[in-house]
């Protein structure tokens, strides 16, 4: 299965993105990871990202589908893949077309902004490995320390709220116009976000079900 996840920052996509990788046995590819990893091994794709990354912009787009391309060439993707947080714009989606990938569905989480900001501000993340969790919605079994790796965790630079209301309003002009793009070609399936993860888990299941 080749899937798009959409859907606006926090509006849970990366971890609908690990069950679906778990259900499906597909890699998922976040394009968001890649660059903080680049970010904190200080390479040049680092350095290049860091200054849209902590404002709330995005990346220039040949940056991203550079990553991309890369990604897509290597084995791992080829029974299928999730791709989180790419495409982000209609150029982006455009250069996924000229790459050749037929996608089988786009799937768009959708949550409200004021839940956006609310749930943006108890987002906590794990440097080493990229868990993330939330403080209320999806605790760690230790405070501030990662499940999986032991590690302590942190609040991404971007989460700051003045930065959330400027990446809600880049999802809303530039990335949000990708699910006309994409209902037009038949491939959009929407589901909402709901309150409990395991409830929007629920409906990401059912949405996917004909994929199995
Ligand atoms: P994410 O982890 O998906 O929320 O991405 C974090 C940040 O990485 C975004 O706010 C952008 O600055 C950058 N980024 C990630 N994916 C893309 C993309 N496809 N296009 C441009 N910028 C991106």
């Amino acid at each position: 299965m080749k899937l798009i996840l959409l859907g606006a920052p926090g509006a849970g996509k990366g971890t609908q993105a690990e069950r679906i990788s778990e259900r499906f046995q597909i890699p998922t590819i976040s394009t968001g990871e890649r660059l903080r990893a680049a970010m904190k091994e200080g390479t040049e794709l680092g350095k290049r990202a860091q200054s849209y990354m902590e404002s709330g912009a995005l990346v220039p787009d040949e940056v991203v589908i550079g990553i991309i391309k890369e990604y897509l060439s290597s084995d791992s993707c080829k029974n299928g893949f999730i791709l989180d947080g790419f495409p982000r714009s209609i150029p982006q989606a455009e250069a996924l077309d000229a790459m050749g990938v037929e996608l089988d569905a786009v799937l768009s989480i959708e949550v409200a902004d004021e839940k956006i900001v609310e749930r943006m501000s108890g987002r906590r993340v794990c440097t080493e490995c990229g868990s993330t969790y939330h403080v209320i919605y999806t605790p760690t079994k230790v405070s501030g320390v990662c499940d999986k790796c032991g590690t302590e965790l942190t609040i991404r630079k971007d989460d700051a709220p003045e930065t959330v209301l400027s990446r809600l309003e880049t999802y809303h002009s530039i990335t949000e116009p990708l699910k006309e793009f994409y209902s037009e070609k038949g491939l959009l399936i929407t589901v909402e976000g709901q309150e409990k993860l395991e409830d929007t888990s629920a409906l990401v299941n059912a949405a996917l079900s004909r994929f199995e």
